[in-house]
């Protein structure tokens, strides 16, 4: 992590952040509205893809089990006891 100092206040802060964390001075010319909301937007619609993965691989476990159960049902009613 790169160290800088804010201009203003004078504490450290990363060298990334666009602000100071403490006092809100510019430390850099920032990416512009639509780049700044874009990555949050984008790590958000990452986080939900892979959200509904993991639901999805659930749900298949789920119906996985269902059909096995559902087979065993059947073979048990079609065999004879
Ligand atoms: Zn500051």
């Amino acid at each position: 992590m790169r160290m800088s100092f804010c201009r203003r206040c004078g504490r450290i802060t990363l060298r990334s952040f666009i602000y100071c964390p403490y006092c809100g001075m510019t430390l850099q010319a920032g990416p512009g509205m639509a780049d700044a909301t874009a990555l949050p937007f984008e790590r958000m619609d990452a986080m939900q893809a892979e959200f509904r993965a993991r639901h999805i691989d659930e749900m298949l476990d789920v119906l996985d089990s269902l059909e096995s159960d559902v087979e065993e049902l059947l073979h048990g009613i079609g065999a004879p006891s």
